[in-house]
């Protein structure tokens, strides 16, 4: 089964009512009763987030910057007026929600999805204008194969200056909506033109894919979009920026166009970014009907660089001075 339909057993779950989250448990993961007239349903309150969990060869599970994932779903919480689990419960329950499944979760070069999740439940159609009084939050996990076990294949890119995927704002919420507004775009980008993704650009501004962040290297420059409300503020986007940094590239954070873009294909390579797949180069843009090789469109040297350099401090074959990977079983 691909990424996404393949689970564990357990999942970590909590339940806000009266004003308050109730202790959180371990239960199997099978369905829950949600009332037709819940929140979510009609009004899209939900959030949620991805990082992943590692066994390492001597035994040690690891999560990597999971600090960061929980900063993120309590800002994306705020953003949709969602009951705000505090720090302290959400690094609990995401503990045990890996702990609890111990025994399936796979050794390298596989590893654990989590994907901790907020919804509004309060059941009430009539407030669309409110916030839910009432939400879940649950950690589900996912084992997960080597993005890339088949193989790297460079992805094709449909740039799109008309849609967008959210607004100016709304962008950097990890939400669902996003995702529906992306979603006619993506699929018609993959008929029309056998597009792997679409790299939104409204009004000729490249932002980012409907799921990834997306870098350009030129030289000895990395260059990506800045954080300004309308992109996704990637964990795995921030953790390639401070790698490259740290090897001397000049980190070009800004805004940029379609045609400056365009002029530097020829001597760039590109590639996107975020926890599912790390790094996934890009090998081809479509712009106006016409396919554009990003360098000599195959897989960029210094992409495959940093995705291996990453992957091994994920993986405990780098050392990991960044402070990025935390230990959360008993040390053997
Ligand atoms: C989750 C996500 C990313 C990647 O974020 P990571 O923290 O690197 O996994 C990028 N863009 C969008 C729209 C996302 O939802």
């Amino acid at each position: 089964m691909g990424f996404g339909q393949n689970f564990t057993s357990l999942m970590a779950f909590s339940r806000y009512s009266d004003g308050q989250w109730q202790t959180p448990d371990i239960r199997p993961l099978t369905d829950f009763n949600l009332t037709p007239a819940s929140h979510v349903l009609h009004y899209a309150s939900t959030c949620f987030e991805g990082l992943k969990a590692y066994r390492w060869a001597d035994g040690g599970i690891r999560l990597f910057r999971y600090r960061d994932n929980i900063k993120r779903l309590r800002a994306s919480a705020k953003a949709l007026c969602l009951p705000m689990p505090d720090e302290t419960m959400l690094d609990d329950m995401i503990k045990q929600a890996v702990l609890a499944v111990d025994s399936e979760i796979p050794a390298l070069p596989k590893s654990l999805y989590i994907r901790p999740t907020l919804i509004g439940t309060e059941d009430n159609i009539g407030a669309a204008g409110k916030a839910s009084k009432e939400a879940f939050l649950y950690i589900m996990t996912s084992p997960v194969g080597d993005y890339f076990s088949g193989g790297i294949r460079p992805l094709k890119l449909l740039i799109d200056e008309v849609n967008m995927r959210s607004t100016p704002t709304f962008g950097q919420v990890k939400t669902g909506g996003n995702y529906a507004a992306a979603l006619s775009s993506v699929i018609r980008a993959r008929e029309q033109y056998g597009a792997d993704q679409v790299l939104y650009c409204p009004q000729g501004n490249v932002q980012e894919t409907g799921a990834a962040n997306f870098f350009v290297l030129k030289d000895k420059s990395l260059i990506t979009k800045k954080l300004d409300g309308s992109i996704l503020p990637g964990i795995t986007r921030d953790s390639i920026i401070q790698l490259a940094h740290n090897q001397g590239y000049e980190i070009i954070e800004c805004d940029f166009t379609v045609t400056e873009l365009i002029n530097w294909l020829p001597q760039s390579e590109a590639f996107l970014s975020g926890t599912a797949a790390v790094i996934s180069p890009v090998g081809h843009l479509i712009h106006n009907n016409k396919t554009l090789a990003v360098g000599d469109g195959e897989i960029g040297r210094q992409t495959l660089a940093f995705r291996e350099q990453l992957t091994a401090i994920q993986q405990g074959n780098q050392v990991d001075k960044f402070d990025w990977v935390t230990q959360i079983n008993e040390r053997c």
